[in-house]
């Protein structure tokens, strides 16, 4: 599919849930969220045939995000019915790595081909305060995790506040060219106010080759993080909702004033 503006829409990014087990200051309020009712969250049927649909429509790269992929129950076997579907030449998985140690290698088994995690610090007492109470040791565990079960190359995804050159994006690039982990670094954006900039060392926030669709786990397609633009499979129908957010697709995000980072998947 292309868009006005001639790109080409090949990336499906995946919400399979808001929920999370951490709380990360710059992605939700301390005093929780409001959470998509249960009733409103697609079920992993509704998600595989909005996922075939994209692909028959030339969508070949898909990506499952949250809220946290891996507390939703039976994300295995979803994510082994997704990589059945021919026509995929690009599954990964973004997960802020706390239960990764368990889930790496059923992951891997499952089709997974690779994985981006999330990861601030390298300070245990920097990464308790950032994501209010994780456990830095775990997360590492499952990093190494990963790579053992050969989910390669693994992303190490880090949110900075000012530069790279700031003492917790110094220690993660250490972290990860010591272990032969790609570092990506994201200024830390905000949703509301427009406020963004190009991944360093990925491919989001460069608008101008943005190729990507997001589906939310109320089952909203959007056509860019920035823009309150959505269209409702469940009203509309699964290929009509995903066609209309092409052809509406922004030239370059503005604002966006309802949603949030755990909801559509950052
Ligand atoms: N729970 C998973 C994780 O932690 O990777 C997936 C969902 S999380 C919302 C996806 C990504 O969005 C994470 O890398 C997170 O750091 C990023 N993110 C959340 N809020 C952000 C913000 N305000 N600015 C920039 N990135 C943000």
């Amino acid at each position: 599919m292309y868009d006005r503006f001639n790109r080409q829409i090949r990336y499906l990014r995946v919400s399979v849930t808001d929920r999370c087990n951490l709380r990360c200051t710059y992605c939700m309020p301390e005093e929780g969220i409001k959470l998509i009712s249960h009733s409103d969250v697609l079920s992993y049927e509704e998600f595989l045939e909005v996922i075939k649909a994209a692909v028959s429509l030339d969508i070949d790269k898909v990506r499952i995000t949250g809220g946290e992929p891996l507390v939703r129950k039976g994300i295995v076997s979803f994510i082994s019915r997704v990589a059945q579907i021919a026509g995929i030449r690009d599954l990964g998985l973004t997960t802020n790595g706390v239960l990764l140690e368990e889930f790496a290698r059923p992951l891997a088994d499952a089709g997974l081909h690779r994985i981006n995690i999330s990861l601030d610090t390298m300070d245990p007492e920097r990464f308790r305060e950032i994501s209010r109470g994780g456990d830095l040791a775990r997360v590492i565990r499952g990093i190494e995790a990963a790579r053992n079960a050969g989910l390669e190359p693994v992303k190490i995804n880090c949110v900075i506040r000012t530069s790279t050159e700031e003492a917790d994006a110094m220690a993660i690039r250490e972290f990860c060219s010591r272990n032969g982990y790609e570092a990506r670094f994201i200024h830390q954006m905000n949703l509301e106010d427009g406020c963004f900039t190009i991944v360093e060392n990925g491919h989001g926030g460069d608008c101008r080759n943005c190729d990507r669709l997001r589906l939310t786990g109320n089952g909203k397609i959007k056509p860019c993080l920035f823009s309150n633009l959505e269209f409702d499979i469940r009203a509309m129908g699964i290929i009509p909702s995903l066609e209309a957010a092409v052809a509406a697709k922004p030239e370059k995000g503005t604002v966006n004033t309802t949603d949030f980072f755990h909801n559509i998947g950052g």
